[in-house]
């Protein structure tokens, strides 16, 4: 399972006086298994990038190719992709509707034509490695939930579908630093224990070094860098320019260095900068 992106434009109202190109011509595969991180500046292309990848939105140009059908030909069902590309979106919480939790995240596996055990074993599953317990939530209004719980439960409701590819706009915006971790944690749990190819949206630097295996950097409607984060985080003046960050502790090392320590280049979380540190201290 793979997503093939080529030569993909997006002009939003071509030929009117509002036109904007969006997308200029994006070539990209993510493979089966892969964790990426899809970073960049507000306006640099990622929803709309996005978009395209479960037929949301047509190109203007270029082709999408997902498990090798090309999903912008004609006669291709929506309902098809949706199968096998979930798209969480931002503040997913907002489109919560059912009066009880568990109604809310069957929702979709319902509408595959599931059994009823089925649907309640996908329902179990998707709450267990959100976090939530099935008996102690599963009747509870989800609009009784924490800010956290509520993201967490539109999750769910997603990976119940267990789509093969799962795309998250912006999971933790909003959200304390406890509440970013765990969500943070959940994402990663889940690329492991479904087995899905991740496409993480999110202009925290921070986060995208704690997961993911691979960084893609917007700007401007192309894709500038495409590469694991130790090669990502050491182009550190083409992301300033393009208004982005290293993570905070890669700058740290870079300032220790500097003092004279000889630490490795390539540190982008605290638990390796603390490793590092304590092993130089030590040494
Ligand atoms: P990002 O997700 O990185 O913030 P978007 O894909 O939302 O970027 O936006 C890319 C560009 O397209 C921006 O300049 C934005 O203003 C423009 N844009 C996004 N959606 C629309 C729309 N529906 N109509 C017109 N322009 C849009």
């Amino acid at each position: 399972m793979s997503i093939k992106i080529e030569n993909l434009t997006h002009v939003y109202m071509e030929k009117t006086p509002f036109e904007k190109r969006a997308l200029d011509n994006i070539n990209v595969q993510i493979n089966d298994g892969d964790f990426v991180a899809l970073i960049g500046h507000t306006g640099s292309g990622k929803s709309t990038l996005i978009q395209h990848m479960n037929g949301l939105l047509k190109p203007t140009r270029g082709k999408i190719i997902v498990d090798n059908v090309d999903i912008t030909a004609s006669g291709v069902k929506l309902s098809d992709i949706r199968k096998k590309v979930g798209l969480v979106f931002q503040y997913a919480e907002y489109q919560l509707f059912e009066e009880t939790i568990e109604k809310d995240i069957a929702f979709g596996p319902k509408n595959l034509g599931l059994s009823e055990d089925q649907i309640k074993e996908r329902v179990i599953r998707a709450m267990n490695i959100v976090g939530l317990d099935y008996e102690k939530y599963r009747n509870k209004s989800p609009f009784e939930l924490s800010g956290g719980q509520k993201r967490r439960v539109a999750i769910a409701g997603v990976v119940a579908m267990e789509p093969k590819i799962l795309i998250l706009d912006e999971p933790t915006a909003g959200l304390d630093p406890k509440g970013r971790d765990e969500i943070l944690g959940q994402i990663a749990a889940l690329h492991k224990a479904y087995d899905m190819t991740i496409i993480l949206v999110s202009h925290s630097m921070e986060d995208v070094a704690k997961v993911s295996n691979r960084i893609l950097v917007m700007d401007n409607g192309q894709c500038i860098l495409d590469g694991p984060p130790e090669k990502i985080f050491k182009e550190i003046s083409t992301l300033e320019s393009v208004g982005l960050a290293v993570p905070k502790v890669t700058y740290l090392i870079r300032e220790l260095n500097a003092k004279g320590f000889n630490l490795p280049d390539n540190i982008f979380t605290l638990e390796q900068a603390k490793k590092e540190i304590l092993r130089v201290l030590k040494g």
